[in-house]
């Protein structure tokens, strides 16, 4: 299958967040299957042309090589591309956003067919690369050369829509009829992600738990009725882990390998954590850890409220991570009211992130919402047993098989659940069958790129 991942950041080339590492994994992943994909995105001022080999293919277009053989292409312009931010600075968002992303999707289209390219599936993700279906079944719905193609857009966090004053509608080179309720209009301005849900033949998300979420007034910050509509054409899969950077069997952050058959070093790298963190070395007492960022989101709002009797339990937590001021100043207050039992590192460390993940029993994920969700993810990977509250991601990969799951958000409910996994903790043949259970699950790119293989095949029976 000839397929296209039109995306606004990848991997390794530019990252912000999450869609850039599925948009950089998917393709290869893809690859591996034997599917014939290329890459098309902005060329943005940071990606260095010179250490990823990039070659002029022509004025505006530089091209680059991932995977085996995938070809990148990006789309180049000066006064669009050419600064610091991807999509704003400490500014705020670039003012011409509108623009920036519109020409970015005509020069896509346009290069497929300058280079040829007749692809069956166009794979888009978020508002960035939106107006590729639209421009698709609008602009050049009448060129013999566009007519077959198929698109996905693939929804990565629905809060951003890409949201435009009315003014700006007409850049888009659209006929004012597409700008209403049935169209590209969302409370007087123009809405991208609505345009590419609206036009696209499927759209996905990084979740079967968070596509039906967003169906909801609570998760689907107001286009919950534009889903509801395409109700048929929503799909969620699991994003996958990149199992060559996650591997505790080849890990060269951690103290000790090891491996489901053989979790003996598993021990080492809590002992290597806890001195650390300055703990005592205790083996019998349960290491919670937490890579997060402490925001809300993230459930750090009912742990600040639990935190100080958490701390009373018998048990260790480290954190790492940064975000809101108040949740660094409750984490602070109670690392000096109870030093052997809590650790905070407020930063950004890769490295103490593995040794985290390899080094900890239990892993806690307590998050309000979460798309998808990759520290259980990984955690599930090293042996470490994610506790979660039961939403997006975390309910469909974690459950009492291979976890902890509370389903009513509240303090009370997750300092309840903490005990009873400090609880199971005690009892060691158990806790060796749990974390034997969790090491045996497969969350590779393999298996969710063949799901999105069969994705792609869905929008050709419509
Ligand atoms: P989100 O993308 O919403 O922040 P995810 O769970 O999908 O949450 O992904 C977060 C990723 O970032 C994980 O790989 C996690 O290990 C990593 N991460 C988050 N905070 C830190 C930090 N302070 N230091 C190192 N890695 C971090």
């Amino acid at each position: 299958m000839k397929i296209v991942m039109c995306a606004s950041e990848v991997v390794p080339f530019a990252k912000t967040g999450g869609l850039a590492d599925v948009a950089g994994a998917l393709p290869l992943a893809l690859e591996k299957e034997g599917q014939e994909v290329i890459i098309i995105m902005p060329r943005y001022k940071a990606i260095d042309a010179a250490k990823f080999n990039l070659k002029k293919l022509k004025d505006g277009v530089l091209t680059g090589v991932t995977g085996k053989n995938i070809k990148v292409y990006f789309i180049e312009k000066e006064g669009y591309f050419g600064r610091d931010g991807l999509y704003g600075d400490k500014n705020g968002d670039h003012q011409d956003n509108l623009d920036r992303f519109a020409y970015y999707c005509r020069k896509s289209l346009d290069l497929l067919k300058e280079i040829n390219f007749k692809p069956e599936i166009i794979h888009c993700h978020d508002w960035q690369s939106s107006l590729v279906p639209v421009f698709l079944k609008t602009i050049y719905a009448k060129d013999p050369f566009y007519q077959k193609i198929r698109t996905i857009l693939t929804i990565h966090n629905i809060g951003y829509q890409g949201l435009f004053a009315k003014e700006e509608f007409p850049k888009l080179g659209l006929d004012w009829s597409f700008f209403n309720m049935e169209g590209l209009e969302f409370y007087g301005k123009v809405n991208i992600l609505k345009g590419g849900m609206l036009f696209s033949d499927i759209i996905n998300t990084v979740s079967p738990t968070y596509a039906e979420e967003i169906q909801t007034k609570e998760f689907g910050f107001g286009l919950e009725g534009v889903l509801d509509k395409r109700r048929d054409a929503v799909f969620g899969i699991l994003n996958g882990l990149d199992y060559d950077i996650w591997n505790p069997e080849t890990d060269k952050f951690i103290a000790k390998n090891f491996s489901r058959l053989e979790p003996a070093g598993k021990a080492k790298d809590k002992e290597d954590l806890q001195s650390l963190c300055k703990f005592p070395l205790k083996k019998d007492v349960p290491l919670f850890g937490i890579v997060s960022r402490l925001a809300e989101q993230k459930g750090f709002d009912i742990l600040a409220e639990g935190i100080d009797e958490i701390c009373k339990m018998n048990i260790q937590m480290v954190i790492l991570g940064t975000g809101d001021l108040k949740y660094h100043e409750v984490m602070q207050n109670m690392v000096a009211k109870y030093p052997k039992v809590i650790s905070l590192a407020l930063k950004f460390d890769d490295v103490l992130a593995h040794k985290i993940y390899a080094g900890s029993d239990i892993f806690l994920m307590p998050s309000k919402y979460e798309p998808c969700g990759l520290g259980q993810l990984i955690s599930l990977r090293y042996g470490t047993i994610p506790l979660v509250f039961k939403t997006g991601g975390l309910a469909d990969t974690v459950n009492s098989e291979n976890g902890f799951v509370f389903d009513h958000y509240s303090k009370i409910r997750l300092v309840k659940t903490i005990r009873k996994a400090a609880d199971t903790f005690k009892d060691k043949a158990d806790w060796a069958q749990l974390v034997e259970r969790a090491m045996k699950l497969d969350f590779s790119w393999k298996a969710s790129a063949k799901k999105y293989l069969e994705l792609y095949a869905k929008t050709k029976r419509k």
